[in-house]
């Protein structure tokens, strides 16, 4: 099966699975730009995905249903007013054109967000819940909530390829780098993002096992990162209360950054 993800709207991406004619969107924010990608690929949509109800990932669904009436459009129980035909749950399994998909249930970024999991291709598809260098924002669960959906993300095969619905690397990055700016990963990471928004603005899409290095929140056990966020480590001190530090300094840092780019522009 191919894959693509398509910029859509200020930072989302949309992405589209396709095979012999036939293509599968996830999150469809905007109608018009996976209009133009199957146009271009001559596809036709055989169904729908998403991971949780914001208008973002769920606003081209009429458009497209318009076009394709009866295709499946598959999500969990609290996106059924924005276009959800098949409800899904945990552990449930989507099988749709020759391959299956986990349904995972991911809550922190809103309470009902789920992933699917592709094992075949080992493809994540966790919308909101983790980025490239860093993850969702908690706007309905509490820390713990979230912090269990990134576990559950960590114990995925560490091939998997995280395809997440925004593009924040940037972003992430300088956050990660003002925590451990001599982490020669990281640095090197920044600087291949750097080179490569030269010329586009799709940046890679990051697996499992250098997420696991270039993401501050999948490090909760890492001794570098109980150092500089100024923890007295030899408390008893759990990953979870690392996760909520970090995730509290990472709302005030984009608090900063957006107050600064005001300021400047
Ligand atoms: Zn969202």
């Amino acid at each position: 099966m191919n894959i693509v993800k398509i910029p859509a709207l200020k930072d989302n991406y949309i992405w589209i699975l396709y095979n012999k004619g036939k293509g599968l969107v996830i999150d469809p924010g905007d109608a018009s730009p996976v209009f133009y990608i199957l146009d271009k690929l001559h596809l036709t949509l055989i169904g729908i995905l998403l991971t949780h109800y914001h208008t973002d990932h769920v606003g081209g669904i009429d458009r497209l249903k318009k076009a394709f009436p009866d295709i499946p459009v598959y999500g969990s129980y609290e996106t059924r007013h924005t276009g959800a035909t098949r409800i899904v749950q945990d552990g449930n399994i989507i099988r749709i054109m020759d391959h299956s998909f986990k349904v995972m249930h991911l809550p922190g970024h809103t309470l009902g967000h789920i992933g699917f999991f592709c094992d075949k291709e080992k493809w994540l598809f966790c919308g909101d819940t983790l980025f490239t260098a860093g993850c969702g924002k908690i706007l309905e669960g509490t820390p713990q909530t979230m912090y269990n959906s990134i576990i559950k993300i960590n114990s995925l095969p560490l091939d998997t390829l995280i395809c997440s619905s925004h593009e924040y690397t940037l972003q992430n990055l300088k956050f990660a780098r003002t925590l451990l700016p001599e982490d020669n990963i990281l640095l090197s990471f920044e600087k291949k993002v750097k080179k490569i928004l030269n010329h586009s603005k799709i940046l890679p899409t990051t697996k499992l096992f250098l997420e696991r290095k270039i993401n501050v929140f999948l490090r909760c056990n890492d001794i570098e990162i109980y150092k500089k966020i100024g923890i007295n480590y030899t408390n008893i001190i759990q990953p979870i209360h690392i996760f909520t530090h970090l995730r509290k300094m990472k709302d005030t840092f984009v608090m900063f950054l957006f107050t600064y780019s005001i300021f400047i522009f």
